[in-house]
């Protein structure tokens, strides 16, 4: 059933776990993470990016997350991730979206806060949730290549102080934190600061903060997350290689002069996508 990000947060905050948060931009990912929730009966969030448009338009793809999400027997927020215009918000807003992030990240604070207001009033009349960003994750490739890494210096943690002004005036459902993460693959191991975490949640009243950039951060380490107050993580980037690597798996085992078919590869993604989308799942909701 369809629900908003807010109802999909009270859930997880009921049973002091995190849900997990999957991006769709194509259907083999849409009924990977639709197979996987169902089977373990777990609430799911699932998202599209603004920056993901090229690979697909959110025109096409919206309204088949929302129908899909309105026939599951389990609670699912459609989700708008990364939405950096108000006209793109509305896009989502109108198409059935129930949940929506407003990713004012590269402006000052204080017109992020102005932006983030009017995303927030826009919602409010949709029936939707908002999510909003302090700080900010960094962005992919930033660091060097040949695997030795460096600091990505797009990254900058959240300041609880701040956040608490931001919540407060701004009335935001979720607040994505800087701590440690970061978008796409790790050239070094992340090292996160769950004190910013619990400082967030003292300092706001207990907002239900997002993490970003899941892919690649240790059981142990989503744990301690989510003990210190994380609702929501966004994971994509290690389901979207498991999937790549499955096809090119399937490619290599054909032998000589077989044809390679695309629908065999996309399904051969879409099992493997599915097995780690379940893996990610139970982890965000302890079940291991
Ligand atoms: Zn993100």
């Amino acid at each position: 059933m369809l629900v908003t990000l807010s109802e999909i947060l009270s859930l997880a905050e009921e049973k002091k776990i995190a849900i997990g948060s999957f991006n769709a931009p194509n259907l083999e990912s849409l009924q990977a993470v639709f197979e996987a929730a169902e089977e373990l009966e777990l609430p799911v969030i699932i998202q599209f990016a603004q920056c993901h448009e090229p690979w697909i338009p959110l025109d096409l793809i919206g309204p088949i997350m929302v129908e899909s999400a309105k026939k599951s027997n389990v609670p699912v927020c459609v989700h708008l991730d990364h939405g950096e215009t108000l006209e793109y918000l509305k896009k989502a807003l109108d198409l059935g979206f129930t949940g929506i992030m407003y990713d004012g990240s590269a402006l000052s604070f204080e017109e992020n806060l102005e932006n983030t207001k009017k995303a927030v009033a826009m919602a409010f009349s949709a029936g939707a949730s908002v999510e909003a960003e302090l700080g900010s994750m960094g962005k992919r490739g930033t660091g060097s290549e040949d695997g030795s890494g460096v600091e990505d210096k797009t990254k900058i943690y959240t300041d609880p102080d701040m956040a608490a002004r931001f919540v407060k005036e701004t009335g935001i459902d979720a607040l994505a934190c800087s701590f440690g993460t970061t978008h796409g693959i790790y050239l070094t191991e992340p090292k996160l600061d769950f004190d910013i975490v619990r400082n967030v949640r003292e300092k706001t009243g207990g907002i239900p903060v997002v993490m970003h950039g899941g892919s690649g951060v240790s059981g142990e380490d989503f744990r301690k997350s989510i003990e210190a107050g994380v609702r929501k993580i966004n994971y994509f980037t290690y389901m979207d290689k498991a999937g790549g690597s499955a096809a090119a798996e399937y490619v290599r085992s054909l032998s000589d002069g077989e044809p390679v078919f695309f629908s065999s590869a996309s399904m051969a993604a879409r099992d493997a996508m599915k097995e780690d989308v379940k893996k990610a799942m139970k982890q965000f909701a302890l079940l291991e």
